[in-house]
């Protein structure tokens, strides 16, 4: 595995993530949410910041791009069609891009729905996604700015990525999200199984984060609109899967 991954908590409940290139030196800042803490991590590493890459321009996200980019001068990427929104942005990406990294790589994937100009940064050769607030552990971002069918196609290509791909999202919800996904398929075995090695995990102290395409292919009722138990949970039995979808959005934010 050519990238190290170095992963914090941030503010209450999001994750800061530095990922780190032995062979060239370089290492990114996945999003910025707090300074200190980051400061702290490269300290605690050793490694000296070369770059930031933003998934979107909430002040979780890129509020620290300017501190951050004043002290160390590290080029700020960001999502082309938002660049307006990423403050000290130098390097503007779109959609199949692929972005030069140490000696490994990264595809961009424009993921619209929580933000307009929301992207995701997927490591092909070391099998991880940043997904900033598109996918969630269980749960996904809520649609602040984007449509139903924009989340779900954005979720959609993630879910195409392989089953082992480590997805690295923003927030430690977990926990909340577990409660809720329980609620609309109650009789999904890998999703109880789960759940209980959660609240485990949380009463240790433990982060849930990251997860992976399969766990979330197999309990996630955000990317699981073809479920019959779903569908049933929320009376749209045989309806359009973008519907579905919308529907249990919705449950969710009244939840
Ligand atoms: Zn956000
Ligand atoms: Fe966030």
């Amino acid at each position: 595995m050519a990238l190290e991954v170095h992963q914090f908590p941030c503010l209450n409940d999001n994750y800061g993530y530095l990922i780190h290139e032995p062979v060239t030196g370089q290492t990114a800042t996945i999003d910025t949410p707090e300074v200190e803490p980051i400061n702290a991590a490269l300290a605690q590493k050793g490694w000296r910041l070369t770059h930031i890459l933003n998934t979107h321009h909430h002040f979780d996200h890129a509020g620290g791009n300017e501190a951050l980019k004043k002290e160390w001068g590290c080029t700020v990427v960001g999502a082309a069609n938002d660049a307006a929104r990423i403050p000290g942005i130098d390097e503007r990406v779109s959609d199949g891009e692929i972005l030069a990294f140490g000696n490994t790589e990264a595809r961009v994937f424009e993921v619209p729905g929580h933000t307009t100009g929301h992207i995701a940064f997927y490591f092909a050769d070391e099998g991880m996604a940043f997904v900033g607030d598109t996918m969630f552990a269980l749960g996904c971002g809520r649609l602040f700015e984007g449509t139903p069918q924009q989340m779900w196609d954005s979720l959609e290509k993630l879910m195409a990525l392989p089953d082992e791909t480590v997805v690295y999202c923003a927030h430690e919800y977990t926990q909340a999200n577990a409660a809720f996904a329980l609620s609309v398929e109650p009789d999904n075995a890998a999703l109880v199984e789960r759940a209980k090695e959660i609240d485990e995990k949380r009463s240790r102290g433990e982060p849930t984060v990251p997860t992976t395409i399969g766990l979330e292919r197999a309990t996630n009722p955000f990317v699981r609109a073809g479920s019959e138990d779903l569908q049933r949970t929320v009376d749209m039995l045989g309806a359009n899967l973008v519907d579905v979808f919308a529907e249990t959005r919705r449950r969710k934010d009244n939840f």
